[in-house]
C-alpha cells in the first residue's frame, strides 16, 4: 500500500467550480484498487466545515499564514480528508477563488502557498503515524507543495503535479516572496521566480518530480506557444517527466440505468426511452417537439468554450432544422447573446442560466447531440457524460476532446467505430460546416443509433487512468 497525499483546492462532493473537483472526488475511489491509500488535504472553506461533522484534530499551527490554525481529519462521503481549519484564510462568503464582485481574494497567494506550506510539513512526518511517500499535488493551488518540498531539504518525498488547466497560473508580486517561508535561493529560476514575479504553477513545474497533464494531446499541447502560455519552453524541458493521463468519470454517479435526475432510466439497448427525458428537457427549456436533432450545451460560458462561435452559429443551426438548449453562466456578454438567441428564435432556442447539477444530467439523458466547441481542452468531462448517455458529442479537435471521441468520418461510419463529430479550427465556419454534417447524419437513423450505441460502450471509467496513475507512483518511488 502505497500512501499519497493529494494536494487540491476543489474535491467533489463538497466543493466544485470545474472539473477539477470532479478528478479529485474521483481518484481516491479509483486508486483503492490498486493499492493506492490516498488521502486529500483541502482548504476548510465553510462548505467543507460543514460537510465535516466530527472530524480529529491532528495538528495545530500558532501562525499559518496570518494567524492560528489546525488540521483536522475526518471521513466524509467516503473520503479520506485532511482539512485546513484557518478561518483567516478559507472562512468567507463569496466563491472560493474570487470575492462577491467577482475579483481574486486579495490574499490568494497565502490561501494557497498555506495548501503547499501544509502538504510537505505532512510529507515531513508532522502527524504522528501519517507520513506519505508521493504528494500529487493539482494546479497552481496546490503547486507550491512541490516547492517546499525541494527548499525544504526533503529528499524522500516525491512530487506528482497534474495541470487541470494552464491558463490558471497563480501569478503574483515579487513583494509576497518574503512571506512564503521558502530560502532566498528559490527566488530564481529554479525555484518560483517567473518574470521579476512569483509564479506558483512555475515553481511547481520546476521543482515536481514528475508532471501530468490531463490527456496525452493537451501534453502536446501545452509544449507549444499557441497553448503554453508562457510555460511552453520550461514543460518543453521537463519534457522527459510529463505525462498526458485521460481523466476517467464517475460512472455510478453519471450512469442512464439509474441515475435518479433522469425522467426515464435506459441503456444502450433502449436509447429509445431517451425520448421521454427529450420530452422533459423541451417543457424545461420551452422548446418543440419535432423531429430534428436537439443540441445540448453544458457550460461555462466563456471564450475558451467556444460559445462566441456558437453565437454566431444559432440561426444555421435553427434553419437545419435544430433545437439548441443552452444551461451555463459566465461572462455577461455571452450571456445576453444566449439570451438574445433564445428571444430570437422562440421554441427552438432555450437558455437556462445558472448552474444546475441535475438538469445537467437530464441534459446529457435527452439531448441528441452534446455540444463541446472548445479553443482549448485539457480533457473535458461534458463529451465523457455525453458518450456514456447516447448525446453525441460534436467537439473541437483538441485536447482531450481529440483523444476520446472518434469522428463520423465516412471510413469510421463504415467501420462502425465513429463515437462522434469533430471539427477544426476552431472557428465558426468549421463549427458551421460541423453542425451541417451533423443533421445529416442524424437524418441517417441506422448510423447514428450505432454511433450513439458504440459511444455508450467506450470505457470511460477511471480504471484505466487510475491504473497509470497508480504505475506513476511506483515508478517515482523504484526512482530512489
Ligand atoms: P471545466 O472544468 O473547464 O469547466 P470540464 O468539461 O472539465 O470543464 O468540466 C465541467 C464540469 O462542470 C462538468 O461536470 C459539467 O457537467 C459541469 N458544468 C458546467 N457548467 C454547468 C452548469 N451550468 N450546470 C451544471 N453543470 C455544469
Amino acid at each position: 500500500m502505497i500512501d499519497v497525499l493529494s494536494v487540491t483546492s476543489e474535491i467533489y462532493p463538497l466543493v466544485k467550480t470545474g472539473g477539477l473537483a470532479d478528478v479529485a472526488g474521483a481518484l481516491p475511489r479509483a486508486l483503492a484498487a490498486h493499492d493506492i491509500a490516498m488521502r486529500s488535504l483541502v482548504p476548510g472553506y465553510p462548505q467543507v466545515m460543514a460537510a465535516l461533522g466530527k472530524g480529529r484534530v491532528v495538528a495545530r499551527f500558532d501562525d499559518l499564514f496570518g494567524d492560528a490554525a489546525q488540521l483536522i481529519a475526518a471521513r466524509v462521503e467516503g473520503l479520506d480528508l485532511i482539512v485546513i481549519d484557518a478561518p483567516h484564510l478559507y472562512d468567507r462568503a463569496g466563491g472560493i477563488y474570487v470575492d462577491e464582485t467577482g475579483e481574486d481574494w486579495a490574499d490568494n497567494w497565502a490561501r494557497y502557498a498555506a495548501l503547499g506550506w501544509v502538504a510537505a510539513e505532512l510529507a515531513r512526518g508532522l502527524v504522528e503515524g501519517y507520513r506519505p511517500r508521493i504528494v500529487h499535488a493539482h494546479d497552481w493551488q496546490g503547486a507550491m507543495a512541490a516547492a517546499y518540498v525541494a527548499f525544504g531539504g526533503d529528499s524522500t518525498t516525491k512530487v506528482a503535479l497534474t495541470i487541470h488547466n494552464i491558463a490558471f497560473q497563480g501569478q503574483f508580486g515579487a513583494d509576497i516572496f518574503p512571506h512564503l517561508r521558502l530560502p532566498q535561493a528559490a527566488f530564481d529560476m529554479t525555484g518560483v521566480e517567473y518574470y521579476g514575479g512569483v509564479g506558483f504553477l512555475k515553481g511547481g513545474l520546476r521543482c515536481a518530480h514528475a508532471v501530468t497533464t490531463v490527456s496525452p494531446t493537451y501534453a502536446l499541447e501545452i509544449q507549444t506557444p499557441e497553448y503554453g502560455m508562457g510555460l511552453e519552453g520550461l514543460l518543453v524541458e521537463r519534457s522527459a517527466d510529463l505525462y498526458g493521463i485521460l481523466n476517467g468519470i464517475d460512472v455510478e454517479a453519471w450512469n442512464p440505468r439509474t441515475d435518479a435526475a433522469l425522467a426515464a432510466n435506459y441503456a444502450a439497448a433502449s436509447t429509445g426511452k431517451r425520448q421521454v427525458n427529450a420530452l422533459a428537457l423541451a417543457e424545461r427549456f420551452g422548446l418543440e417537439m419535432d423531429g430534428g436533432p436537439l443540441f445540448g450545451l453544458v457550460s461555462r460560458l466563456t471564450w475558451q468554450k467556444g460559445i462566441d462561435i456558437v453565437a454566431d452559429n444559432v440561426d444555421w443551426l435553427v434553419s437545419l432544422g435544430g433545437r439548441l438548449a443552452v444551461l451555463g453562466s459566465g461572462d455577461a456578454g455571452l450571456e445576453d447573446a444566449m439570451a438574445q438567441a433564445a428571444a430570437r428564435h422562440p421554441g427552438r432556442v432555450g437558455f437556462v442560466k445558472g448552474y444546475d447539477e441535475n438538469l445537467s444530467h437530464l441534459m446529457q439523458g435527452g439531448a441528441d447531440v452534446m455540444l463541446v466547441p472548445s479553443r482549448f481542452e485539457p480533457c473535458g468531462l461534458t463529451q465523457l457524460y455525453g458518450l456514456r448517455y447516447g448525446a453525441v458529442p460534436l467537439v473541437s479537435r483538441v485536447g482531450g476532446l481529440a483523444d476520446t471521441v472518434i469522428d463520423a468520418n465516412e471510413a469510421a461510419v463504415e467501420a462502425g467505430v465513429a463515437t462522434g463529430i469533430q471539427f477544426s479550427p476552431v472557428d465558426g465556419p468549421s463549427l458551421g460546416e460541423a453542425i451541417r454534417r451533423t443533421v445529416s447524419l442524424f437524418h441517417r437513423p441506422a448510423v447514428w443509433s450505432r454511433m450513439q450505441r458504440k459511444g455508450m460502450k467506450t470505457d470511460v471509467s477511471w480504471d484505466r487512468s487510475a491504473e497509470k496513475y497508480a504505475g506513476l507512483y511506483t515508478s517515482l518511488l523504484g526512482d530512489q
